[in-house]
């Protein structure tokens, strides 16, 4: 819709000040502020913690005062309607919530509140705005001019693409058409270009204005480790580093969940498991706990966290491989919230990218969509193997320029702290690949086909070590065998897990056979130097062959 000017600049510092207590508005909200206000479209890309409810609360404030009536937010957090009109109310702004934790006498006396413009903000889950009785409601306050504005939070929900899809959000499109004069505001803490092209189609935003925050959270120093004793690994590391402080440790499936809690917290660390399976009751009761008490870990699938808003949460750790950057972001994204130094510390191997890679091919997503989740998924990898600073990495996937990590206005990533050794691969990289080509051949001239060779078998050629498997193949007849007696099984893992990561090796097919790509050319050839991260244990000299 066009601009109109409800309210000035200087009414909306006033409503900060007088409604909210706070003196300035923070980095790009003045300007948002205003826009919204002025009944401009908008896209607000902001991270977490950022202030993004202030960017459309204020607005709906000064358009109520303007009698433009009530700004309807979708959301799909009921926890977070829950706090946020809670917060409200103290402020003494009329608003309310609808959504089905609501009686029907209730909803009925806040419909009716809403239907008479009383009210300044509605919350409203996304899959009630799309009902009948709601859209009657919007059309009736439409037709009497007391529907102020749209406020779409999470908006990143609407796309496929991203990690977060809800399919009542698609039908937030309608709108667009239905109230083409209602000026909407979408706001997201995740989106990187692709995402967000798809939010402005989806929600119809095309001509609406884009409002890109810095992504950088300046005081999470990033962490990433590779995986050996991955349980042992994060408990020497929460007893050295975050001893009595809150986190979020994120696990991929429940049964892990439960077990690392236990594990935990027979070590002595205070913890509590999360996740989709268990009763309503125990999710609240933890989500509840965390909130109010100090220093409890939460052990969590990624069910837990969307809207959890606990200033002082130190350090998120991922046992577990996140989806893709966007994920890793949000998810690390929870920590440290008050400004205060935290911590995104993450443990990686080997097997981490084959399952990644696995759930990837077994979805039953179309051959786009997958394609799109492994570029995401390379993405990733890229920043967990990178030798260089990992916020410029990220910020770089964001479209965000920015050097690396400066002492005394950024907390240092690990890299930017202590430089990682790196060594010659190319050497290793070219007897793994050609070992790889070799098993192909072999294969064709046996008449035997694709077989599921994984890691470990792979690794046992190189070695020369005689297993079982190595009986029943013949692969101890390769050219290649125990050509790479040299380098330890973990060390092998390490270059294995970064040829992957480089795109030189691909994970394939119902077997998740290993087998050379493209690019893999150049480097048999000899074209391209690799520089590979140094395994962990082979630079403690530890003997003990990584699991992951
Ligand atoms: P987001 O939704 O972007 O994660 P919130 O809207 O929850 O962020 O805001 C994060 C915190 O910052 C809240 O405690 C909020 O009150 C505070 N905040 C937001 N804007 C300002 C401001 N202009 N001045 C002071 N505090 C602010
Ligand atoms: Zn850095």
């Amino acid at each position: 819709p066009a601009s109109d000017t409800p309210l000035a600049a200087p009414a909306l510092a006033a409503i900060l000040h007088e409604v909210f207590g706070y003196p300035a508005f923070r980095g790009p909200q003045a300007e948002i502020v205003a826009h919204a206000a002025a009944g401009g479209d908008g896209l607000v890309l902001m991270p977490t913690g950022g202030g993004k409810s202030l960017c459309y609360q204020v607005p709906a404030i000064a358009r109520h005062r303007a009698g433009r009536g009530v700004t309807i937010v979708v959301s799909p957090l009921i926890a977070l309607m829950h706090d946020q009109v809670g917060a409200l109310d103290e402020a003494g702004v009329p608003a309310a919530f609808l959504n089905s934790t609501l009686d029907s006498t209730e909803a009925a006396r806040i419909e009716r509140a809403m239907l008479a413009g009383e009210l300044v903000l509605v919350y409203v889950a996304p899959e009630r705005l799309s009902t009948p009785r709601m859209q009657a409601q919007l059309d009736a306050m439409a037709a009497a001019g007391r529907l102020s504005m749209f406020a779409i939070d999470e908006a990143h929900c609407v796309s496929q693409w991203g990690h977060d899809f809800r399919e009542d959000y698609l039908a937030l499109s309608m709108l667009a058409e239905r109230h083409p004069g209602v000026p909407r505001l979408a706001l997201t803490a995740t989106a990187d270009a692709h995402t967000r092209a798809d939010i402005l189609e989806r929600l119809a935003l095309q001509d609406a204005r884009v409002f890109l925050s810095s992504f950088d959270r300046p005081n999470i120093a990033y962490r990433v480790v590779e995986k050996d004793e991955p349980r042992k690994q994060l408990l020497a590391w929460l007893r050295a580093e975050h001893e009595g402080e809150a986190g979020i440790v994120y696990c991929q499936s429940r049964k892990k969940v439960e077990d690392t809690a236990t594990w935990l917290s027979a070590e002595g660390i205070p913890a509590l498991p999360y996740h989709a399976g268990l009763d309503a009751g125990m999710r609240q009761r933890h989500q509840d706990r965390f909130l109010r008490e100090e220093g409890l870990v939460m052990v969590a699938t990624i069910a837990f966290g969307m809207g959890i808003d606990k200033p002082d949460v130190r350090f998120v750790a991922h046992l577990d491989l996140p989806k893709n950057i966007e994920a890793y972001y949000q998810e690390t994204g929870r920590s440290g919230r008050d400004g205060e130094p935290a911590e995104a510390w993450m443990a990686y191997g080997l097997a981490d990218v084959v399952q990644q890679r696995r759930m990837i091919d077994e979805s039953p997503a179309d051959e786009t969509f997958k394609r799109l989740q492994r570029d995401k998924l390379d993405a990733l990898l890229a920043l967990a193997e990178a030798t260089d600073c990992r916020r410029v990495r990220l910020l770089r996937y964001f479209d965000e320029g920015s050097t690396p990590c400066q002492p005394g206005l950024q907390q240092l990533c690990d890299n930017c702290r202590q430089p990682p050794a790196t060594w010659d691969g190319t050497e290793a990289a070219r007897k793994l690949l050609s070992t790889l080509l070799r098993i192909q051949q072999h294969a064709r001239d046996t008449g035997r086909g694709a077989r599921a060779y994984g890691a470990g078998h792979v690794i046992d050629i190189l070695r020369g070590k005689r297993s079982d498997k190595v009986a029943q193949t013949g692969h101890d007849q390769l050219s290649t065998w125990a050509i790479g007696a040299e380098l330890a099984e973990t060390q092998w893992r390490s270059v294995l897990r970064q040829l992957i990561a480089l795109g030189h090796v691909l994970v394939e097919g119902e077997y998740q056979t290993l087998a050379p790509s493209e690019s893999a050319r150049a480097v048999l050839r000899g074209e391209v130097a690799l520089h590979l991260r140094q395994a962990a244990e082979a630079v403690r000299g530890r003997p003990k062959a990584g699991g992951g």
